[in-house]
């Protein structure tokens, strides 16, 4: 390998992380699940700072609208809809260094997660949807792997690591995922990019820390905003009764998921099953208004459309996405439209 010494001589000069801990970090391994707004800011912040290997796992297309705040996406990548990881590896490459690029264009799922995340130090979340964190934590709690939660919505956001056995996970805060529809989303609520670099630069320098700084013996959820602005770090207890880390029950690893999406043949459409069962579809259609065209609910359903096809609901969430036959194009659309 190269001798990087020069290159890195700024950071390794910052005292408590020093030649050692840049050692330490160009011996790591991070799985990063999502390459677009916070996966993007985060993959370029630890190539950049050295990290070992990357593997980046994402299942969608580069979208005009990405650009604003995906940092690395161009708008040819966005003409020509190239897949997010195969676009973040071509800018990744171009910034260079010692970090070796694993890439998965696929959806990190319970069939898959355990041999994305082999051998890797940290999980970091880049994702959009609560459906996966929760997977996530799940896989890190039961690998003892820490991982570090962010999300982003509107003009602010939320970061908390989660250190098994040391601290609070996900699920000591919020034991089951929102139901479908409830939650704003970057569809529903905007989002601003100074919020996305926030919270990305936080994820990234605790990332920094676990991988090659000191043990940290705590965490905090910090909320962070951008636009009023103000940050806040807020104590959490580990819950002694949380099915996750208390009871050791993982059922968004270990069990078939409802979340699961199949090609209907011939009809160029993707039927999805929702994470969590029931959906408000009223909700839902009040949060589409002036997201979506043509919103039409009854009881039995809500149907709408987008730029990328026509997708209805069904008040058990589960949804029929047409337009596309790529089943990680329909996930990645339902979560999108229907809920983090
Ligand atoms: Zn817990």
């Amino acid at each position: 390998m190269p001798d990087f010494t020069r290159r890195f001589e700024r950071q390794t000069r910052f005292a408590p992380l020093g030649k050692q801990g840049q050692a330490r970090l160009c011996d790591s391994r991070v799985l990063l699940v999502g390459c677009g707004a916070l996966g993007g800011a985060l993959a370029q912040s630890l190539v950049r700072s050295g990290v070992g290997e990357l593997v980046l796992v994402d299942r969608d297309l580069v979208e005009e609208s990405n650009l604003p705040r995906q940092v690395l996406f161009e708008e040819r990548h966005a003409r020509e809809s190239t897949p997010k990881v195969q676009a973040a590896a071509e800018t990744l490459a171009r910034i260079g260094g010692p970090t070796a690029l694993e890439l998965h264009a696929t959806h990190l799922d319970e069939s898959n997660a355990e041999e994305l995340s082999e051998d890797c130090d940290l999980v970091l979340d880049g994702t959009d949807n609560l459906a996966t964190r929760y997977l996530l934590n799940d896989l890190a709690v039961q690998s003892s792997t820490p991982w570090i939660y962010g999300g982003v919505v509107g003009s602010g956001g939320l970061v908390l690591a989660v250190l098994p056995g040391k601290g609070p996970c996900l699920r000591c805060l919020f034991p089951e995922p929102a139901p479908q529809g409830s939650l704003e989303t970057c569809e529903t609520a905007g989002v601003l990019q100074p919020a996305v670099a926030l919270v990305a630069a936080l994820q990234a320098g605790l990332a920094l820390r676990l991988l090659a700084g000191p043990p940290l013996e705590k965490t905090q959820l910090f909320e962070l905003d951008a636009w009023e602005p103000r940050t806040r770090a807020l104590t959490i207890e580990r819950d002694p009764n949380c099915p996750c880390c208390s009871k050791r029950d993982f059922p968004f690893l270990n069990d078939a998921q409802p979340h699961r999406a199949v090609r209907l043949c011939g009809r160029n459409t993707v039927q999805v099953r929702g994470a969590r069962g029931e959906t408000d579809l009223a909700g839902l259609e009040r949060s589409l208004a002036g997201v979506a065209r043509s919103l039409q609910r009854n009881e039995l359903l809500l149907r709408f459309e987008v730029d990328e096809g026509r997708i209805t609901v069904f008040p058990d969430g589960r949804a029929l996405v047409e337009g596309t036959e790529d089943v990680g194009r329909a996930l990645a659309l339902y979560d999108r439209y229907l809920g983090r």
